[in-house]
This record gives C-alpha cells, structure tokens and sequence, in this order.
C-alpha cells in the first residue's frame, strides 16, 4: 500500500506531462481518477487503462493531447457519451468531461449534465474508485478523496459514495462490481451495501446478460471464486443469473441417507481448480460439473441417492446456459461440455486402472486429457485426509498410467493407420457400409489392445474382417 503526502509518483508516465500541458492551454482542470488511482495505491502494477475527468469537454482535451503528442495519435470520440479515446505508448487513455447524473427507473443509463469535480465523485460507484489525483500545475499529484477512499482501501471495504439503497438500485451493474472487487481484491463489503444488494437484486433484470457475465467470468479469474459466488448467492443474485448452480444447493435425507450438498462442493472444486489453473474456461468446467445432478437427483431404497448420468445431461444443459448467458457458443463452449462429459471417467479409473480403458480416455480426451485430470484433482473435496491421500495418490497412477499408454499406443488425436481409401483399393470397392465397419474394428481393436497401432497389424486386421464380411482382396 502506498499512502503519500503527493502522489506524482503515480503520474510519472510521459503521457500525463502532456495533459497537463493540454488542460494549462485550454484553461480546464483535469484529473486521473478511478481504477488507476486505486491500483496505484494497492501497488497492484501500473495500471494500463487510464480515466481522466476534465471540468469542461473531455472530448476537446483529447483532441489537444493528442495535438501536443509527437505521434499525433488518433482520438477516438464518442459523441453520445462525451467520451473520447486515444493510445499512447503502452497506455489507453479515456477522457469524460465532469457530469451530473440523474436516473430514471427503467434505465441504468442516466440524464447527464456538466457537473464539477465533486459531482463527476459523487457519480462514482465506490469510496475507492473515486480517488482522483490532480494533473493541474498548480496542484500537481495532490490527491483527492472526499469518502475516505484510502481509509477503505486500507480496511479492505467496498463502500458506496453515497446512500447504497439509492447508488444500486440506480444502476444494478454496481451490485456485480461490488461483489466483483470483492472477491478480486479480497476485501469486505460493507453490511448496509450488502443489505441494499439484497434488496434490489431484482433489479438486475434492466442489466444485458453480456455485462452481467463479463462481472461474472472477472469473479471467476479471481484467486479465491468462491467469495464472489457465495456473496452472489446470499444476495439473491445467483439464483437470477445462473439457477441451475443455485438449484444444487441443498442436502436431502431420505430413510437416514444424505447426499452432499452440491453446491458448497462445486465451489470448493472451483477454488481448488484455481490454484492449478487460470485457464477461465476450465474453471466454467469446474463451476458446472455437476449441474446435471439437480434434474437426476433420485433415491432408492436399494442404493440411496443417485444421480445418472449427469455428466451428459449436464453437458447438454452447458449449451442452453451459454446460449442464455449470451456466452461463445465456439470451441470454448464445446471444450466445457467436453469437459462436463468426461468429468467421472478418471474417477472410474482411479479404482481400477487397464490398459484398454486408458486409451479409451485418452482417445475421447485429446489433448485435453491434462485439463480433464486437473479437473478431476480438484473434485476431490474430501475432509478425511485418509482418503484424500489415497484418491490423489490413486490418481496419480493414473496419470503414470496415461503417460506409459501414450508413449505406446499414440491414440491421443487418433489418426486411424488404414485409409477409407486403403480399404477400397484392397477390396475394390465402391464407397459402402462395408469400409466404415472394417475402420471402426481397427480402431476398437487398438483401443482395446488387441492389436498396435500400427500400419502391419492394422492391415493384417482389415484382412480377416473384410473375409468375414464376405470380401476379397484384389490381388
Ligand atoms: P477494472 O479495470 O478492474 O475493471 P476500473 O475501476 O478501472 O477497474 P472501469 O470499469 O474501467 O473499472 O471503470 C473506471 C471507473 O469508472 C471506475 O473506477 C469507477 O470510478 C467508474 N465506474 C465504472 N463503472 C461504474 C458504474 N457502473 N457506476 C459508477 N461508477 C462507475
């Protein structure tokens, strides 16, 4: 944390040099303000986004920047929201001019008028993110924190600017940031900020999914997710944006059988995954690896609790909730239901390792077989430190176990070693059902173990089944 007497520390980087000669021509005050100011101060690096407020048009101070900048860079202006944009060096600078705003209900863009310093602070989300730090000569570095903003950053709290009942239901977006930075910078909501959460979770309907998720996929990079998704779910807002997580929370008993509670488990998974992984779309995979088990869920009296096959119902489920959530529905997508599917097959082996099921999942998994095993190390949640030993140890063998088969066998990527055309050339055929069947017994049989993959035995195989089909070889 660097608390200063003057903060010119922050603003050593050449292109603030040249706002302050800008703002000095154009008689404004300007001010760096926000995520930058905060991240200087908790020493988090140098910030690469820059904000910067002018007390006059933001747009005409960009446009002098860049004028004064020897790369005469080019200002991107947009005109509705009187912001204006321009890259210097490594740096990205967005420029507003200090506003007032008034909401109306339905909306959580506002009615904006010119407004001073104070106002554009009063606007602002949280007491940390309305630290501004002076450009003007006269003041050169001299901070401005009107809402104790350091004192919160040094407390570890999110607070709001002014009444939290009336900054949230304004805009709901803030009840996602507020749980966001949470969770990224491990700090403490405030309990009247959490209690106005909760009160107007509803209102996060007038929020667009897609910046609804970007707050959610930023909670899921963070060290520890499971802060955010636990404030998310007390809060009410879970259940709105992701329900098939909130509907596997719950421990049912039936006859003095319990199952465990599904939803604390997958938040213990994600965090574990997290310390393995900063791959976001292997940490979706660990957010929705059981949420096949809510509509699978069944108890019989000769078993107990059940929940088949909920790796595939929940791989099916991963498309709708993309597609909702207005997520990529590319290979990313695939990649996480792919990862859904295989989710207990590891799980499997651990008890009982063969050759022949290891190349069965290693030729499913591909090349995401690493990912699939570190998914399954962080599934393992148990608290009897016994058993914890003896799943990773177990686990590990199978991994030796994937490392032997594939030196061997080569069936990741599987690239059958006897053509379609191969096939055709030796019987002289014409394309038929016949030639799928004969590939399809070369590659069971080399997954099975019966034969290498290899060319020799391959044709040797193709031979036998093309006679038991009935055909003959060219000679
Ligand atoms: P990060 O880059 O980690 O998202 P940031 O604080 O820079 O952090 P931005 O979204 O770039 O976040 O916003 C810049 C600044 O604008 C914030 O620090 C805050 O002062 C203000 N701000 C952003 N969104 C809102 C909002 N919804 N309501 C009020 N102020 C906001």
């Amino acid at each position: 944390m660097q608390i200063l007497e003057n903060y010119r520390q922050a603003i050593q980087h050449p292109i603030f040099e040249f706002i302050t000669e800008a703002a000095k021509q154009l008689q404004v005050d300007a001010y760096v303000i926000g995520g930058f100011v905060r991240d200087f101060i908790l020493e988090r690096g140098t910030a690469k986004d820059v904000d910067i407020v002018a007390v006059g048009s933001g747009i005409e101070l960009a446009l002098k920047v860049a004028e004064l900048l020897p790369n005469k860079p080019k200002v991107q202006v947009f005109k509705t929201y009187g912001t204006a944009m321009l890259r210097y060096q490594d740096i990205e600078v967005e420029f507003v001019g200090a506003r007032k705003e008034s909401y109306t209900e339905d909306s959580r863009n506002p009615e904006v008028e010119e407004g001073t310093l104070q106002d554009d602070q009063n606007r602002r989300d949280f007491t940390i993110n309305a630290l501004a730090i002076s450009l003007n000569a006269n003041s050169l570095g001299v901070l401005l924190d009107p809402f104790d903003g350091v004192q919160d950053l040094q407390a570890k709290i999110i607070r709001t600017p002014l009444d939290p009942d009336i900054t949230y239901s304004d805009d709901p977006l803030r009840m996602m940031r507020a749980i966001r930075f949470a969770t990224q910078l491990n700090f403490t909501i405030e309990s009247d900020s959490l209690s106005a959460i909760t009160k107007n979770s509803e209102r996060l309907k007038i929020i667009t999914r897609e910046r609804v998720m970007v707050e959610i996929n930023k909670i899921l990079e963070a060290p520890v997710p499971s802060v955010g998704f636990l404030h998310l779910e007390r809060t009410g807002l879970l259940t709105q944006i992701l329900p098939e997580l909130t509907s596997l929370k719950g421990v049912e008993e039936v006859e003095g059988q319990k199952h465990k509670d599904n939803f604390y488990h997958t938040l213990e998974v994600v965090d574990n995954i997290s310390e393995n992984t900063d791959d976001v779309w292997l940490r979706w995979a660990a957010l929705l690896h059981d949420i096949g088990k809510a509509p699978t869920k069944r108890f019989s009296k000769k078993v107990g609790w059940t929940f088949h096959n909920h790796e595939f119902v929940g791989s099916k489920m991963v498309y709708k909730l993309f597609k909702r959530s207005k997520l990529p529905l590319n290979n990313k997508m695939k990649f996480v239901q792919k990862m859904v599917l295989l989710s207990s097959r590891p799980i499997v082996l651990a008890s009982e390792v063969t050759d022949s099921a290891i190349r069965r999942l290693v030729f499913d998994a591909g090349d995401d077989i690493e990912s699939l095993m570190t998914l399954c190390e962080a599934d393992i949640t148990t608290k009897n430190p016994n058993k914890f030993k003896r799943y990773h140890s177990n686990f590990k063998l199978v991994r030796d176990k994937i490392k032997e088969v594939e030196e061997r066998d080569r069936v990741r990527n599987f690239e059958p070693p006897i053509s379609g055309e191969t096939i055709m050339t030796t019987f002289d055929l014409k394309p038929c059902r016949e030639i799928g069947q004969i590939k399809d017994h070369i590659k069971e049989s080399i997954l099975d173990g019966c034969i290498e993959n290899n060319y020799e035995q391959a044709f040797e195989l193709m031979l036998l089944k093309g006679k038991k089909l009935g055909l003959t070889p060219k000679l």
